[in-house]
């Protein structure tokens, strides 16, 4: 493992904020993203240090955060994963390398902008332990938004604290939520719903958004499907409850016909036709308890991998003073 360690003296001693950024396949967002992030952070008048974890990316993001890094050695940090882990594995990373007060994670293409940090800590400093950015003007496709819809109500539910948007990843963090959150090492997490079970007391701002104006979405189709999931799956058992009351609500539907077919029978005399409806609501249960298994298999896969306990991700090298090496 090489590691390049700027000397101490040139790294302010103690933050007070640290803005944490996951970095994937970004290269033509990097500068623009330091320098208004310098721009905006100079303004608040504390101590700040910018963390960003490049996520195993392919195209020259390295390169430039290593020139972000001799342009702005008191302030900018940058950590490299070996390879791809995902992005919230990175902002883990970030959050145990961070020494602030005041935790900051945002994404690195500019959809959230950076001018907003001022606002959050403000709204953080009243007293909060959480404030979550809520991107009022979304700038994302319908197919983005919907799943989104539906997420943010489930969770809501499910984990007992309203957010409009659970899916924004501009937001501020106390140093103690995030101390919580350092201690979890589940291999898949979201870590805005993990950040609301270690706060007492939660805000949402609204905050601008823009649109991906260079690079594309590290998330297609499947990897977004994949996300919402472990997002269900690893908060709460609420999948596999609404396959269970389904399944109580299909037996009754079940005893009530049969009580029907019986009726029929005595007044009518025994029914001749209808194969072919057996055979319906027969694909109806065979897919229903298809559903069943394979769910269960979801949840005991990520008991496996929980058990596991692999590395949740491995650094290859840090610019500027080294990160507690914990995953
Ligand atoms: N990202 C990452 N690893 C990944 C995927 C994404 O670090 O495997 C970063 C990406 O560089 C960006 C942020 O996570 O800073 C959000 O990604 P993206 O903009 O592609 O997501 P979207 O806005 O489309 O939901
Ligand atoms: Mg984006």
């Amino acid at each position: 493992m090489t590691q390049q360690v700027a000397p101490l003296s040139s790294v302010s001693p103690e933050p007070y904020i640290s803005v944490i950024i996951p970095v994937f396949n970004e290269e033509e967002n990097l500068r623009e993203l330091g320098e208004r992030l310098m721009r905006t952070l100079k303004t608040i008048g504390r101590p700040f240090e910018i963390i960003l974890v490049d996520d195993g990316s392919t195209d020259r993001s390295w390169d430039l955060l290593a020139e972000l890094h001799d342009q702005y050695p008191e302030n900018l940090r940058a950590l490299q994963f070996n390879r791809n882990f995902g992005q919230h594995q990175a902002i883990f990373a970030g959050f145990q390398a961070a020494r602030g007060q005041v935790m900051i994670t945002l994404d690195a293409d500019l959809q959230n902008p950076p001018e907003e940090i001022p606002r959050l800590v403000a709204k953080l400093e009243e007293g909060y332990d959480t404030v979550g950015g809520w991107r009022e003007d979304r700038r994302d496709s319908l197919f983005r938004r919907l799943p989104s819809h539906l997420v943010n109500v489930v969770m809501s539910k499910v984990t007992g604290t309203r957010l409009r948007d659970y899916g924004c990843m501009l937001r501020a963090y106390r140093r103690e939520v995030i101390d919580s959150i350092n201690q979890c090492h589940e291999s898949s997490s979201f870590i805005p719903a993990l950040a609301n079970l270690y706060s007492r007391r939660v805000a949402e701002i609204p905050v601008g958004h823009a649109e991906r104006e260079r690079g594309q979405s590290k998330y297609g189709l499947i990897k977004l499907l994949r996300l919402n999931f472990d997002l269900m799956t690893g908060f709460s058992n609420f999948p596999i409850h609404v396959v269970g009351f389904t399944g109580v609500a299909i037996a009754f539907l079940g005893l009530f016909f049969g009580a029907f077919l019986l009726l029929r029978r005595l007044l009518v005399g025994p029914e001749v036709e209808g194969i072919f409806t057996l055979f319906a609501i027969l694909f109806i249960f065979v897919g229903l308890n298809t559903l069943g298994l394979a769910l269960i298999g979801e949840y005991v896969g990520r008991i496996y991998r929980e058990v596991r306990g692999r590395p949740r991700y491995v650094i290859r090298q840090t610019l500027g003073p080294d990160p507690v090496q914990k995953c």
